[in-house]
């Protein structure tokens, strides 16, 4: 019988959903599809302190956005689950023991401030960081005794010796020195596993045949393959998508452009453009045309059409392709699509106890809730400069970008963390905290006179709050110094 396909996206639940969690997730699914496979969804919230539920909801309600449907998932369950990795801790527990009993695996005691010792004086003499093995010596009887008394360790792997070769169907193969890799951390001291011990165990136990994912992991690939060899399984076959990059050719990132999705759904992007645009991310149709559906990329979706050099995420390109769509659509379809976005029943039930108390008429509330309504604020440059109180353009753009960061500090993007957050801020910072929400309100309304300032960034939310902050600094950045006034 021939192999089912199985391939799966693996977000972690760190911050909004990502436009490159979708890009790799549409890959994914196109092959699925394709192949008359699965696509699952597994979340990897291993990193206790920074994965938030929130963001975990935030991930299927994007993913649902853009219309990628998985068949296995955490909310969908499934004959592999459970499919969150903080549920599956005892698994990963037992995989890591199976490779200590083997001597793949091994204790080490080391304090994490000998290790920091050990790295400092490494990059003193200029040799390349890393375990030095310390531990490795270390007779397996006299390790278990130790880990049995309960003395503090982690568990890393026993890198072998030799060379590994990676096969990617995209990059062809890639041969490295095993000495050139670290012994692994596969298990912290709290218990919980790394990125590599739960992914690849996952993998295998979720039945995984491809591995397709971002660039940016193929680093860790050698390791996974040391894995695999250390439990005597099969692994997948692997193919790393090249990284989306911003115009400038970086890689992708917030600082430079919106990559959260919720951002582009609440501007008012479609979903099958979206599909559309991130389908022609590195790949091309057969006949090369830039305008079709999702059902057409799955036909024609082959490994041999993607090309490596960097996709750019190019936002014109992507409101260029919305405009070609919403210009096709019979104006009775769009009259639907355009009530549905602005004038949806959750959206009004968001944004009317903020308006209530503004409004003597019902059409009031276009002009109070415009700040919502309009995707792009007009950025009213003079009242920005003159809401610094006298401070240079470029030190307020400044003070803005240091509040950027101080909100992306933030786990829960609601009115009391909002709160805290910015006081706090303003008090290590030494500023007024008027004088910070002035700025603010100018930078996302458009206005001095707003509803309340948090509620108000609570209703825009993370992405599009930072993302008219960032724009606001960029143009206070640009802005001429005011001539003082005498
Ligand atoms: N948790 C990783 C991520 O956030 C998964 C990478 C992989 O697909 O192996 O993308």
């Amino acid at each position: 019988m021939a192999e089912t396909v199985r391939v799966r996206i693996a977000p972690s639940p760190t911050g909004d959903p990502h436009v490159g969690t979708a890009y790799v997730g549409l890959i994914n699914y196109a092959y699925a599809r394709q192949n008359k496979g699965q696509f699952l969804l597994r979340i990897e919230d291993t990193d206790r302190e920074r994965s938030t539920r929130e963001s975990e909801l935030a991930i299927y309600d994007a993913l649902n956005w853009v219309g990628l449907e998985w068949d296995e998932g955490p909310d969908r369950g499934g004959p592999f689950g459970p499919y969150r990795q903080s549920e599956r801790a005892d698994i990963y527990r037992e995989h890591s023991a199976l490779l200590v009993r083997s001597g793949a695996a091994y204790p080490c005691f080391c304090p994490t401030d000998e290790l920091d010792k050990i790295r400092l004086r490494q990059r003193a003499l200029k040799r390349q960081t890393g375990y030095d093995g310390t531990c490795r010596a270390i007779p397996k009887d006299e390790a278990m005794a130790r880990m049995a008394a309960g003395e503090p360790h982690v568990i890393r792997l026993r890198v072998p010796e030799g060379r590994t070769t990676v096969i990617d169907r995209l990059r062809g193969d890639v041969e490295i020195e095993n000495e050139q890799i670290d012994d692994q951390v596969l298990l912290k001291t709290d218990g919980f596993p790394t990125y590599h011990l739960a992914n690849v165990v996952d993998d295998h136990l979720m039945g995984i045949t491809d591995v397709i994912r971002a660039e940016e992991w193929i680093s860790s690939t050698p390791k996974h393959l040391m894995l695999y060899k250390a439990f005597g399984w099969q692994p997948p076959r692997f193919a790393h998508l090249p990284l989306l990059r911003n115009k400038d050719k970086s890689k992708i990132s917030k600082r430079k452009n919106p990559v959260s999705l919720l951002y582009y759904r609440q501007i008012g992007v479609m979903p099958e453009t979206m599909r559309n645009f991130l389908a022609l991310l590195g790949h091309s149709m057969s006949d090369e045309r830039e305008i079709f559906e999702l059902d057409e990329f799955v036909n024609e979706f082959d490994f041999r059409r993607v090309s490596l050099g960097g996709p750019v995420f190019d936002i014109e390109k992507l409101l260029w392709l919305n405009g070609m769509r919403i210009r096709a659509m019979a104006p009775e379809v769009l009259a639907e699509r355009v009530r549905d976005h602005l004038y949806s029943l959750d959206r009004l039930t968001e944004l009317v106890p903020m308006a209530q108390e503004r409004m003597r008429t019902l059409g009031d509330f276009a002009d109070v809730t415009s700040f919502y309504m309009v995707p792009m604020l007009k950025l009213p440059i003079d009242e920005l400069v003159a809401a610094g109180k006298g401070r240079a353009p470029k030190d307020s753009s400044a003070l803005l970008l240091a509040a950027i960061e101080a909100l992306d500090g933030i786990k829960t993007f609601d009115k009391e963390s909002l709160e805290a957050a910015l006081r706090d801020h303003c008090e290590q910072a030494g500023i007024p905290v008027g004088d910070l929400f002035m700025l603010f309100r100018i930078a996302l309304t458009g206005r001095k006179a707003t509803p309340p300032l948090i509620e108000s960034m609570v209703i825009l939310g993370r992405a599009q709050t930072t993302q008219r902050l960032r724009a606001a600094s960029e143009a206070l950045k640009a802005a001429p110094v005011p001539p003082v006034v005498k």
